[in-house]
């Protein structure tokens, strides 16, 4: 049996300690908030997207380029940054937007989501966990007949990948999720994936910690923030705390989400935070059950439970940013203007976080240049659907490692 410290209690993080503990190994999970998910994962969109993970890099945001830089786009902001690492990451983002690059970077994702589809029955037989979780669907608005026809190639594409995905006109999306009748503008039609889930994150890393805690050698440890590294022989074997305490340890996984100062000496500019909004708020006897998403501004509605988290906004901005009331407000205003019924928005509960994103959309999963420190990181906009197979991957790497 081997210890390992894993960096981060996200749902990634959470993700790789439950792989390294079923692998047979002692864990250490920690985490510089005072609990789990106090990162990205708290509040996010909550949608476990199987059959739509696509790259943010796409030759459709490169349409979008000049709007976006005016600052007259609804869902994307882009903020130029005199940092060298800002500029590197968007030459790259830039490159990765051409069509050939940003189809191969969606297949990888679409195949590290369906490894969570299929992991996730097996976690749950083992944790029964209370998270909202249901399986409700998705379906992706089309507003208009162009559209409609455009999602054509894009649902092919998907259905030769084994996906489970089809087009609905505007009736038929209406009799699978009567909530659209109160869509405000004209649409043509939906793409609709059954198979697509939701799930709390915060409650899934809760209770899966505890799990685990219960039943294999995991030990978590908050307000534990790692400042550096302990190196012997040019390998990885420990961490210091902040209170210069020091765990050593046979290996460390970096789940550190956009937090990369571990990283800093190694001119890491693999991550940029890419800031979000989300709003929860009790749902009503009108709320839609399936997963929608109105891609034109970016907004993505899920029915968790009893209430509906609305998640959206996508800014490229400072390294370090903070909750822009203008712009949460400018936020719940499109939400308005998408569905007035389903939901009050005068009761609602605010929240903003970042996506770790790298250019090509594709998190960094395995060994890092150090001997003894794997990274899993880097997962953007849909970590929540990607944690249980980057886990798996990371998992494995450290298993071939030990052989
Ligand atoms: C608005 C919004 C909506 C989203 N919606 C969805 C969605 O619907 N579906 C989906 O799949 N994904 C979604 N995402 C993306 C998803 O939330 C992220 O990809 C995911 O949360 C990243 O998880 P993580 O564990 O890597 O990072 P985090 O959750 O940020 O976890 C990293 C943890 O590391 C800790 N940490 C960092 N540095 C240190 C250190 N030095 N010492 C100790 N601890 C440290 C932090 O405290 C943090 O808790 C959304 C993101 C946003 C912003």
């Amino acid at each position: 049996m081997a210890n390992y410290v894993v960096i981060g209690a996200g749902v990634i993080g959470v993700a790789t300690a439950w792989q390294l503990c079923k692998a047979g190994h002692r864990v250490m999970l920690v985490d510089k908030h005072g609990g789990p998910c106090g990162g990205t994962s708290q509040r996010n969109g909550a949608q476990l997207s199987y059959s739509y993970c696509d790259a943010l890099a796409s030759p459709a945001i490169l349409g979008r380029l000049p709007s976006i830089l005016m600052g007259r786009d609804p869902a994307f902001g882009i903020r130029l940054q005199a940092d060298p690492r800002f500029l590197s990451w968007g030459l790259r983002f830039l490159l990765n937007c051409s069509p050939g690059i940003s189809s191969r970077n969606t297949d990888a994702l679409l195949k590290m989501a369906a490894a969570t589809e299929l992991l996730l029955p097996n976690l749950l037989d083992e944790f029964p966990l209370a998270f909202d979780y249901s399986v409700p669907g998705k379906l992706v608005i089309c507003r208009d007949a162009e559209a409609f026809s455009n999602a054509a190639r894009q649902v092919a594409w998907k259905q030769a990948h084994g996906i489970k995905i089809e087009r609905l006109d505007r009736a038929e999306a209406e009799r699978v999720e009567p909530a659209l009748a109160h869509y405000a503008d004209e649409f043509a039609g939906v793409v609709w994936s059954p198979n697509d889930a939701v799930g709390n994150p915060y409650s899934f890393c809760k209770g899966l910690i505890s799990g685990l805690e219960a039943r294999y050698e995991l030990r978590a440890r908050y307000d534990a923030d790692v400042t550096s590294l302990v190196k012997r022989d040019g390998k990885v074997v420990g961490v210091v705390f902040r209170n210069m305490e020091t765990e050593m340890c046979d290996g460390v996984v970096l789940a550190t989400g956009y937090d990369t100062r571990l990283m800093e000496g190694r001119k890491f500019d693999k991550i940029w935070p890419v800031q979000g909004y989300s709003l929860t708020t009790p749902a009503s006897a009108d709320a839609m059950r399936a997963s929608i998403t109105d891609p034109k501004r970016r907004v993505v509605f899920a029915r968790l439970g009893d209430t509906v988290r609305i998640a959206g906004v996508a800014d490229i901005g400072p390294r370090h940013f903070s909750f822009d009331q203008e712009r949460y407000d400018r936020f719940k205003q499109a939400v308005a203007s998408i569905f007035s019924r389903g939901f009050d928005l005068n009761d609602c509960v605010g929240w903003s976080e970042a996506r770790p994103c790298t250019p090509s959309s594709r998190p960094i999963v395995g060994r890092s240049k150090l001997p003894g420190l794997y990274l899993n990181l880097g997962h953007g906009a849909f970590g929540w659907t990607l944690c249980l197979g980057s886990a798996q991957r990371v998992a494995s790497v450290i298993s071939d490692d030990r052989r």
